[in-house]
């Protein structure tokens, strides 16, 4: 049977070509999915479209809008093991993974109900006899189109600062993960939040995600996802002058001094590589280490890495669950044969774990790769995957032009105890986020985004509620003085 999705304000299971949703886990299809043909995205883009208007939605006061986007909150927060589950069975990433991602999806709606509720105008300074005021109107119907790795994290960051603005949002999951976004329209219904403002369209980027990009009534477009896909996107929405936001790809370096607290970067090194089995934006795939301690840190890491418990990801002791898809640890492995021909060196890892617990699923082992150079394929592509790539370095001036010798700015790693230096490392490099003594630490109140080919706009912080927004300036004529 196919299970339903909701547009035009109904579930519907569509005319488009049914979608198996498999579990990486097991290879198992877990569900299978309708999806909707090329009238129905239309319709349903229209439909959108007519409820923000006819609801109020886009005009409703800011608080009453962010009452609604709380109760979303309460929604998830009531069925966090649910949705968490959802990913899980999706993507397979581990248990506690997952349930840390719910959490951070009710911790985004409120939020965003917050900013909402508190962002104001602007009174501009006069230049003249009037009175000048700037105010910021939604949109109408946004697109978001988000990826496979962390379906809970990417759908609520938009879908909250996007329904928070007074938009109606048409949103379309990877095709690999389409179940979170299916339970966060359950949760909006459930809330009150009325129908049709969340449209959710399960379907292939080529089919359902083009569509939208073309679409005369979409008028904003955020996209989470490959910086391939993303440029591509950015050429159709330059036709269209289309505001686009794209948070895309990385190869983020993290680097070691020989005077950090070994410890520290030891654990913020492995869990900044291996932590969703590297298949995360902000993985810190290229490793710097000083000479001094490049020797004592790859052997610490080596012997970290090679005990993680990968797994079955509902498993109280797993680390690493599998890959998403085996196509994706086929594209994994075609990394690390890449990297072997290069001259690289295996120091753990690089193949499949062997046995019964692991023969169906996409799983592999974290891998830790010496011996390759800055210029490296394995060093400037993105892998999306567990492998970490070593490389030693002599002096602060060479690393920094390492760290920023990439197409890529994503984020950054300092480890040192040299404050200043890292301060002065902070200024040099060329990325949207950077760490000093820690790694992946993200907040909801920070913006995040990349430079370079990692990306377009900032999500997160109060500005997220900007990206969904555009500006309006209204000038009142004052009488003159007598
Ligand atoms: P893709 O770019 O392949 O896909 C992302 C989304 O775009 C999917 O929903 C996909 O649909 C859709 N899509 C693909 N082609 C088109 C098209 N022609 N028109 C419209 N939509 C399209 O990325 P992945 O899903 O493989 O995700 C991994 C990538 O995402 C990595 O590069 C990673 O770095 C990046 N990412 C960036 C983050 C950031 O915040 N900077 C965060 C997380 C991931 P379909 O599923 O059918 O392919």
């Amino acid at each position: 049977m196919l299970r339903a999705f909701p547009m035009q304000g109904r579930w519907e299971t569509g005319a488009g070509e049914p979608l198996p949703s498999v579990d990486p886990a097991t290879g198992e299809t877990i569900v299978v999915i309708g999806t909707p043909d090329a009238s129905e995205v239309d319709a349903a883009i229209r439909h959108a479209d007519r409820v923000r208007v006819s609801s109020g939605w886009s005009t409703l006061e800011p608080h009453r809008r962010a009452a609604r986007l709380h109760a979303i909150a309460s929604a998830i927060e009531q069925r966090i093991d649910h949705f968490a589950r959802q990913q899980m069975l999706d993507n397979g990433k581990a248990w506690k993974e997952c349930k840390a991602q719910a959490a951070s999806a009710v911790a985004t709606f409120r939020y965003f109900a917050a900013v909402c509720e508190t962002a104001a105008g602007d009174l501009n300074p006069p230049r003249g006899r009037y009175l000048s005021l700037t105010v910021r109107e939604p949109y109408g119907v946004v697109a978001a189109i988000t990826p496979w790795n962390s379906p809970l994290t990417m759908e609520a960051q938009k879908v909250a600062p996007a329904l928070a603005a007074g938009n109606a949002v048409v949103l379309k999951p990877s095709e690999l993960t389409p179940l979170c976004a299916l339970a966060l329209a359950e949760a909006c219904e459930s809330a009150g939040l009325p129908p049709g403002l969340l449209t959710v369209l399960p379907g292939t980027g080529s089919s359902v995600g083009s569509a939208l990009l073309t679409h005369p009534l979409v008028r904003m477009l955020s996209f989470t996802g490959g910086t391939a896909t993303g440029r591509a996107l950015a050429v159709v929405a330059a036709q269209r002058l289309l505001p686009i936001a794209l948070e895309l790809g990385g190869k983020s370096p993290q680097i070691v001094f020989d005077d950090a607290d070994l410890d520290a970067a030891e654990k913020g090194v492995l869990d900044g590589i291996f932590e969703g089995m590297g298949q995360s934006c902000v993985a810190g795939s290229r490793l710097f280490v000083q000479r001094g301690v490049h020797d004592e840190l790859v052997q610490r890491l080596v012997r970290r890495a090679s005990s993680l418990r990968v797994g079955p990801p509902q498993a109280e002791d797993t680390d690493l669950g599998p890959l998403v898809s085996h196509a994706h640890r086929e594209h994994v492995e075609r990394h690390v044969r890449g990297a072997l021909d290069e001259g690289g060196a295996i120091a753990t890892g690089g193949r499949r774990p062997e046995g019964e617990t692991w023969a169906r699923g996409a799983y592999y082992l974290p891998t830790i790769i010496t011996g390759l150079d800055n210029r490296a394929r394995a060093c400037r592509q993105e892998i999306f995957g567990p492998v970490l790539c070593v490389i030693p370095f002599d002096d602060e001036r060479e690393v920094i032009a390492q760290a920023n010798d990439s197409d890529y700015g994503l984020a950054c790693g300092i480890w040192t105890s040299d404050f200043p230096r890292a301060w002065r490392i902070a200024a040099a490099i060329q990325a949207g986020t950077v760490w000093i003594n820690t790694y992946k630490q993200l907040s909801i109140a920070a913006p995040f985004g990349g430079y370079k080919d990692s990306g377009l706009g900032r999500e997160k912080g109060p500005g997220g509620l900007e990206l969904y927004r555009q500006s309006k300036s209204i000038y009142l004529a004052t009488p003159d003085e007598h």
